[in-house]
């Protein structure tokens, strides 16, 4: 062999070697993804948002250590459609998932399938809520339904199995043993860890009635909201003043500890040890007695259920924040803390007595808006605040970006990347909506609309043909609609154009489906 020859095969050599090494060095550094999401909890309840009510120092620390989310939103603020969302990073319209009834169609695209065929271990574990068997999952372990607070089943691949202990921690022990010992260990992973928790109707955990109990909070200045000018937000049915907050069935009076008007109640308490039976019962007599010799009237008793509605939400917020510390603690003792990005966010908003009510479902702020706080060490810079417009069709495409993987056409948000890799990227200035589960539960009729920054255009149809317009800079509270004002009728013109181009854009014309 001459000398050039023997060079070059050395050369060629070590060129190999090294891409095979660059190879390696890119499957080891492809971030592991923890995305932890629960249910009806509105960003007024974690103090990283807002300090009034309860501070929530796990979920800050995720804020603290990455991003915060200033301005994040949703498509369609319910349960079932959310989560279709998240999965196919496209609005309701497009994923077939419009209201809380039907199956989810589990063979379309979802980014947990386009993970898999890239090479990540994917898992689904708690709060599923679309029916069908989870697809496009290595492991699944989840909640029948809306699932039970205490002592919950759990679905494992097709076989349900009862778990001693409260939602949240359960939850989060069974995501952390398959961490532990059922994952691929050689491949990153991808895990969606979904809470049942803070979810009607807002059964703590009996370590937590020492702090809440008898705990004051401050009502909403609007509380007593009379609904002028807002012929939709008149019709509803989800007012906490009203019976639509039930005394027994979501804040458990008029219950003796065997017996209540509700049988679903019974079935709930039904599932309690006896140990836990035992601190429910004492607690909820005792406030129950303190209710009876009160005797409240009128403004003082819709005041009081406000109060005791507070009392356990938070309470439910209380164990959602300490279960999440205990997935923090174990990234960093297991040496994972580096490279796994790490997501929380709400399946919505949720009203915390605002306009007198509880729930989700309205474009109103309150449930358009979801929490949304990640932190990726080395990539996102601790404290970092973003107050561009996001909403949850962006999730699946960020993931598919941060994992290297293409992002389909066909997939309808955007990555969120360049909201902490650019200083001033180019941004949307404008969230389509679309709510449609009308009639039924809470009333809450059908509507879309457009969010811009500063205003909000909404169109109330299928039994009424309302518009709503609203100057979130006047008006952020949304309490009066300005669009017949003629000092708007330029913006509202602007605003109804820029909706049309909106449901172009997103293919939701078809008025015939509605
Ligand atoms: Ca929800």
């Amino acid at each position: 062999m001459n000398r050039s020859i023997f060079l070059l095969l050395v050369t060629s050599m070590l060129v190999a070697l090294s891409s095979c090494q660059t190879a390696k060095k890119k499957e080891q550094s492809r971030p592991n993804i923890l995305y932890i999401m629960s249910d009806d909890h509105g960003y007024q309840a974690i103090s990283a948002y807002d300090k009034r009510y309860i501070n929530t120092p796990n979920i800050d620390r995720i804020a603290n250590e990455g991003i915060i989310f200033t301005n994040s939103f949703v498509s369609n603020s319910i349960c079932g459609p959310s989560r279709a969302v998240l999965l196919t990073g496209k609005h309701s319209n497009m994923n077939g998932y419009k209201v809380n009834s039907g199956a989810f169609d589990g063979s379309q695209q979802t980014f947990p399938k386009l993970l898999q065929k890239a090479g990540y271990q994917t898992a689904m574990i708690g709060k599923w809520h679309l029916k069908s068997d989870p697809t496009g999952f290595d492991y699944w372990n989840i909640l029948p339904g809306q699932g039970a607070y205490y002592n919950p089943d759990f679905i494992e691949m097709g076989k349900k199995t009862r778990h001693e202990g409260y939602a949240p921690f359960v939850t989060t022990y069974i995501a952390l043993d398959w961490l532990e010992n059922k994952r691929d260990k050689s491949k990153p992973f991808c895990m969606l860890l979904h809470h049942k928790a803070v979810h009607r109707t807002w059964e703590p955990d009996t370590s937590t009635f020492a702090e809440f109990t008898g705990k004051q909070f401050p009502v909403p200045d609007n509380y007593f909201d009379d609904y002028a000018t807002r012929e939709a937000a008149a019709a509803q049915k989800m007012s906490i003043r009203k019976p639509d907050m039930d005394i027994a069935y979501d804040l458990k009076m008029e219950y003796d500890g065997t017996k209540s008007r509700f049988k679903w109640f019974r079935t709930h308490t039904g599932r309690m040890n006896a140990e836990q039976k035992a601190r429910w019962d004492a607690h909820y007599k005792q406030v129950q007695k303190e209710f009876m010799e009160k005797g409240l009237k009128g403004k003082e008793y819709e005041l009081w259920k406000y109060q005791r509605y507070m009392q356990d939400y938070l309470a439910c917020v209380r164990s959602l924040d300490e279960s999440i510390g205990e997935v923090l603690d174990y990234l960093d003792k297991h040496g994972l803390a580096d490279n796994t990005i790490v997501i929380y966010t709400s399946d919505q908003g949720f009203y915390m007595g605002e306009h007198g009510w509880f729930d989700k479902r309205f474009m109103y702020e309150q449930s358009m808006r979801t929490p949304l706080v990640m932190r990726y060490p080395g990539h996102i810079k601790p404290g970092s605040r973003c107050n561009k417009l996001v909403q949850n069709i962006d999730y699946a495409p960020t993931f598919l970006d941060l994992a290297g993987v293409k992002i389909p056409d066909d997939i309808q948000g955007i990555s969120l990347t360049p909201l902490w890799e650019e200083k001033d990227p180019k941004w949307r200035d404008a969230l389509y909506y679309h709510y449609y589960e009308f009639p039924n539960e809470h009333m809450v009729k059908r509507h879309y609309g457009i969010r811009t920054k500063r205003y909000k255009l909404i169109h109330f149809y299928y039994d009424i043909d309302e518009w709503e317009f609203f100057d979130l800079e006047k008006d952020p509270e949304e309490m009066v609609n300005e669009y017949d004002d003629p000092a708007y009728a330029d913006v509202v013109k602007d605003l109804k154009e820029r909706l049309e181009k909106l449901q172009v854009q997103y293919q939701d014309t078809d008025r015939s489906t509605y």
